[in-house]
């Protein structure tokens, strides 16, 4: 008689979060799935809704994509698939089909939504299937056999052989020991119940920021509304952008590579090129650096003129060459040196963000607007903010300090080691020496596989990390487009590991 063959155990892959990253991870794999068959399971975990993540789970009307619908897509090909979406089912979202370059981000949650939905349907139809839990995963770590011991916040632990972190954004980075009260608001987007008439200080001038104040208009808040910030600069405005071919980009960083100049370039340089290339668009003489780099706090005028520009005809600027530009940032920030990336990242990332995170003119006439009423302010020389009777005091360097009733950090995705240790599952990976901290944000992992690296330079293989938590190695991590590019990346890598 011969032996009963040995039954192998299904091989086991864990998916953490489902945003548009984890929803783009999935969807990579899917359609490989059945290749494998039934030989491997494939759970998925995130207790939140799943599809739209942080940035489009806004319930705000007012909160606008702030890039051209028609380059938002979740499919890695079709650029158009959200613009086609959006004709046949905007208007069961009670949002027009078209029209808006910028239509609501709550409309770009729903596609993703639709999106996850069929590739789940697919998944069935391949084999396996997806497993979706609706739990958060609190701890990973590597078991004696080197497989991933997983545990979520249930209490529930298994065991896996790979593990895909799609995290998303992370906390904001704590401003003062104070905040994370009802006065004190930790987390901007988390519903704003603030007393209609509170005097609102809002730490943040940039898009978190702006869609706070806007979140405050939607709700009709009557009490005075200060935006504030060290530079007190808005987001540019952000003008008819249309699809610009790069002339100079392109050609540069493919012969940098050639030339193995990766981590070898200067800050000047790279900004040259870039500099060019809004020349040539704009038909301009000479970029006035000086101009560029530190531009004055937003007012209203700078404001008014600002949405000049944006609105003006015709335009082909600034904004146009920035949107070609940003899927290009990962090679751009490998190619620069350490230097270079130190001085980017410690003088200029403000004046870079509100560049390169612009934020459409119907939002900036908004804010005009609740200026003109005096209903809101934004101020630069933010130094600190402490408690003070009921309320807290904003100090500034010009020592005018401003009483509110309620304070909100608005500063934005955190990407330091204090947004790191402020989610359990990210801690757990710092405190176990799993994975270290990023020097420029995030945490360190393979360029190529996207495993977390440890504190000895190490790979832990079959733990893999993407999205905005990366944001260290490749800079630009904070848009769709880039996230489902680095999507489409990891999953030719997990597919190719698990039919192996
Ligand atoms: C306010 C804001 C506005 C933005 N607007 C735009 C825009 O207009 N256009 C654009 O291109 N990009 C925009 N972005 C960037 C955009 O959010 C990212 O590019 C990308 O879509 C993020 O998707 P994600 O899935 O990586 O992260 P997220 O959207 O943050 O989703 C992460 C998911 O992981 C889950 N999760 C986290 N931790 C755990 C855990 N421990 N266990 C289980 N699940 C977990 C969360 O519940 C969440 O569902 C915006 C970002 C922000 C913050």
């Amino acid at each position: 008689m011969s032996p009963t063959p040995a039954v192998r155990p299904p091989y086991r892959v864990l998916q953490v979060g489902c945003g548009p990253t984890g929803t783009s991870v999935l969807r990579g794999l899917v359609s490989r799935l059945d290749a494998v068959g039934t030989r491997l399971e494939y759970e998925v975990a995130d207790p939140a809704v799943m599809g739209p993540g942080l940035a489009f789970s806004t319930p705000y009307d007012l909160h606008l994509l702030n890039v051209r619908a028609d380059r938002m897509s979740l499919h890695p090909q079709d650029k158009g698939e959200f613009a086609h979406w959006r004709q046949r089912s905007a208007a069961a979202h009670g949002i027009p089909s078209a029209g808006d370059d910028y239509p609501p981000r709550r409309l770009f949650g729903a596609y993703a939504r639709w999106v996850l939905d069929d590739v789940l349907r697919t998944a069935r139809r391949a084999g396996p299937g997806v497993r979706v839990t609706h739990e958060r995963a609190v701890a990973v770590r590597r078991d004696g056999d080197g497989r991933w011991r997983c545990r979520f916040a249930s209490g529930r632990v298994a065991t896996y052989d790979r593990v895909v972190l799609a995290l998303g954004h992370l906390p904001s980075a704590r401003y003062a020991p104070e905040e994370g009260g009802s006065r004190f608001l930790r987390d901007p987007w988390g519903g704003l119940e603030v007393p209609a008439d509170a005097r609102v200080g809002v730490i943040g001038t940039r898009l978190t920021g702006v869609d706070v104040a806007l979140a405050l208009l939607e709700r009709g808040h009557a009490g005075p509304v200060l935006l504030a910030s060290r530079s007190g600069l808005l987001p540019s405005v952000k003008g008819r952008t249309v699809a610009y071919e790069l002339a100079h980009l392109p050609g540069f960083v493919a012969d940098q590579r050639r030339h193995g100049r990766d981590g070898g370039v200067g800050l000047e340089t790279v900004a040259a090129v870039i500099g060019r290339e809004v020349q040539e668009a704009e038909g301009a003489r000479r970029i006035r650096w000086s101009e560029v780099l530190h531009p004055p706090p937003s007012s209203p005028v700078t404001l008014r003129a600002g949405l000049a520009v944006a609105e003006s005809a015709g335009v082909l600027g600034r904004q146009s060459v920035l949107a070609a530009v940003v899927p290009w940032v990962p090679a751009l920030w490998r190619l620069l040196d350490e230097l270079g990336k130190q001085r980017l990242m410690s003088t200029y990332v403000g004046v870079w963000a509100a560049n390169i995170a612009s934020f459409p003119a119907v939002s900036a006439r908004r804010l005009l607007g609740m200026m003109d009423d005096g209903r809101l302010a934004v101020r630069p020389g933010l130094i600190g903010v402490r408690p003070s009777g009921s309320g807290y005091e904003m100090r500034f360097a010009d020592a005018s300090p401003v009483s509110v009733d309620v304070v909100v950090n608005a500063t934005g995705p955190g990407y330091g080691r204090d947004s790191l240790l402020a989610a359990p599952l990210t801690r757990d990976l710092l405190s176990s020496r799993t994975a270290v901290a990023h020097r420029f944000g995030g945490v360190a992992v393979d360029e190529r596989t996207f495993e977390v690296r440890g504190a000895d330079g190490s790979v832990a293989p079959g733990l893999h990390v993407v999205g905005d938590l990366t944001r260290g190695v490749w800079l630009a991590t904070n848009a769709v487009e880039n996230s489902v590019s680095q999507a489409a990346q990891l999953a030719d890598v997990v597919a190719g590991a698990v039919e192996r």
